[in-house]
């Protein structure tokens, strides 16, 4: 306490500079403490507790304007706001909530009742210090109480740094209470150290703030993803997650290993390309993902080897997610397989004839179209071929129209056996067919047609009364170079073919540019500059015999 008339201002201004910057000091303490998570409610009034303590000790400079009485006063007045903003921080942080507004405002009117009773109705110097200290004493009581036994905190050496402080502070200002007190112990160093060691311990305990919040977040995050594989354990869908940057698996549950057919004792082994039945499958799932961080709904075939052979198709949908401190793809699927054997069923029943399986002519314009400007862009060879059965009138004259349709049938699934899987076979009319064949230039198309019209010329097929019958077939064929336009090219092949049933049935006829106009350019010029390439029967074959034989 000043006393006011004795005051050497010099060692005063000292005295007040040095108090004044540590208690700001612990007001930037308290107010990093504030920052932190979970920081206790009551800070604020504690932070305005150590400005009242400020306030306590600046009216000095306002002395001139107001009596000695009105000085003392205003200056105990702020030193028991101070400590009503402590006692009521601390209950504050101790949840003590019935505290409230209204008994901070009752125990500040005690609190200030008796500093008024004390200067203007007693004289009683020792009644002064009483209050002074004992004010600040029990306020720093409460808060070194409130800072301590923090059982929800892990870490609390802060707090217990903070907690020491505040006792000391107030074990120092209940003895100054006493005169013997003051003589001993009065010393502004002495209160600036403990002062000092508050703000440490407030900074220490904002830090333990700060820990204790990173260890709860990391053990949420460690709970949710708890929660997250038991979710996924238990859903009725098939899920998969699997790893971004190697494709393998993390996690899988019950429904998806039933329908992927994995060995869960090997999970780390697999990747989710290892499912899919085309290998390009995975290329556009990945660049699908570059576009949008996820796929809905994409059809595919499972792998063969994870269904031990059987087709099983199945929907895909999937999207990019954080899994485990990993980026991860979470995928479900939906078994399809019933939908789309119907799908399949009903683009073969809109593309394919029902009688051979060959394709319409209408789906077969289509791809042939596709692969002329496939042709084109990438200067790939292809030829295309027309068959037409000899005689086959007769055929249905001789053993009816049953055996006739048989005999189409024969000659489709033999062209299937003897061709390429790549290449199309299309019904272009009753008996006559055309064959879009891949990747293949006019000299080996001669060969191959010219092996599948001998393997035809073999085929018997038997009738219910036991009779053999035989049949041949004329190809006529015309390569890409020939023309880049469908109609042209059939036109050609029809030509080709012409020329194959006028020379004699059983042979292929190949329609192709002359070699010295050379190119497309002499495809485009049409069939003056064409010539015909005959083929040459096989020695078997030499001898011209009815394309119909009735061996029985
Ligand atoms: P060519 O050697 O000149 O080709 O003589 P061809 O008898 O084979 O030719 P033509 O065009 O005179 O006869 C074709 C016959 O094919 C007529 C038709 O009854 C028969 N035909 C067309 N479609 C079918 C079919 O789906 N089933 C059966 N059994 N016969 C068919
Ligand atoms: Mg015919
Ligand atoms: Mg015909």
């Amino acid at each position: 306490m000043i006393d006011v008339s004795t005051l050497d201002i010099t060692l005063f201004l000292r005295d007040y500079a040095i108090t004044t910057a540590i208690l700001i000091v612990v007001i930037l303490a308290a107010y990093y403490f504030k920052k932190q998570p979970d920081a206790p409610d009551g800070i604020n009034l504690m932070i305005g507790g150590f400005f009242a303590m400020i306030l306590s000790k600046s009216i000095v400079f306002f002395e001139y304007f107001m009596t000695a009485k009105f000085f003392t006063f205003l200056e105990i007045a702020f030193v028991c706001f101070a400590s009503v903003l402590f006692i009521t921080a601390s209950l504050m942080n101790k949840k003590i909530r019935f505290a409230g507004e209204m008994f901070a405002y009752i125990l500040l009117a005690i609190f200030l009742s008796i500093p008024l009773y004390a200067v203007y109705f007693t004289e009683a110097q020792y009644l002064l210090y009483l209050i002074y200290y004992f004010a600040l004493g029990i306020g720093f009581s409460f808060m070194a109480v409130g800072f301590c036994g923090r059982g929800a905190q892990k870490e609390t050496f802060g707090f217990n740094i903070t907690a020491i402080g505040l006792f000391l502070l107030a074990a120092f200002n209940f003895v100054l209470i006493t005169k013997w007190g003051r003589d001993t112990f009065d010393s502004i160093n002495l209160s600036l150290l403990l002062n000092f060691f508050v703000a440490i311990g407030l900074v220490l305990a904002g830090n333990n703030l700060l820990s204790d919040k990173i260890v709860q977040q990391a053990n949420e995050i460690t709970s949710g993803q708890e929660r997250l594989r038991l979710i996924i354990q238990a859903s009725p869908f098939p899920i998969v997650i699997s790893r971004l940057r190697d494709d393998r698996l993390i996690l899988v549950n019950r429904k998806a290993e039933a329908l992927l057919g994995i060995d869960i004792t090997r999970l780390s082994e697999y990747k989710l390309a290892d499912f899919f039945e085309e290998s390009g499958f995975k290329t556009e799932i990945m660049m699908r993902l570059e576009k949008s961080n996820k796929i809905d709904s994409l059809d595919f075939l499972l792998n063969k080897k994870q269904s031990s052979g059987v087709d099983v198709w199945l929907q895909l949908s999937t999207h990019i997610i954080d899994f485990e401190y990993e980026i991860a793809l979470y995928s479900s699927f939906q078994d399809i397989t019933e939908r789309k054997k119907k799908e399949i069923e009903l683009f073969k029943e809109a593309t394919r004839d029902p009688l051979t399986g060959a394709y319409t002519r209408r789906f077969f314009e289509e791809m042939a179209e596709k692969e002329i400007q496939r042709s084109v862009r990438y200067n790939r060879p292809f030829c295309l071929a027309m068959i037409d059965a000899d005689h086959f009138k007769n055929v249905n004259d001789t053993y009816g129209h049953a055996i006739g349709d048989k005999v189409l049938k024969e000659l489709v699934a033999t062209c299937e056996k003897v061709l390429r899987k790549t290449d199309i076979i299309c019904r272009f009319g009753g008996e006559e067919f055309l064959i879009l064949l891949l990747e293949i230039d006019l000299s080996v198309a001669q060969v191959v047609t010219d092996r599948l019209r001998a393997i035809i010329s073999n085929i018997i097929i038997n009738t219910d009364s036991g009779q053999e019958v035989r049949f041949t077939v004329s190809i006529g064929l015309v390569p890409s170079t020939y023309s880049t336009n469908y109609d042209e090219l059939v036109k050609a092949v029809d030509e080709a073919l012409y020329v194959a049933k006028n020379s004699g049935r059983n042979r292929v006829v190949a329609l192709a540019p002359q070699v010295s106009s050379g190119g497309a350019k002499a495809a485009a010029s049409g069939s003056e500059g064409n010539a015909l390439v005959q083929s040459v029967p096989s020695k078997k074959d030499a001898e011209p015999k009815p394309a119909l034989e009735m061996l029985s």
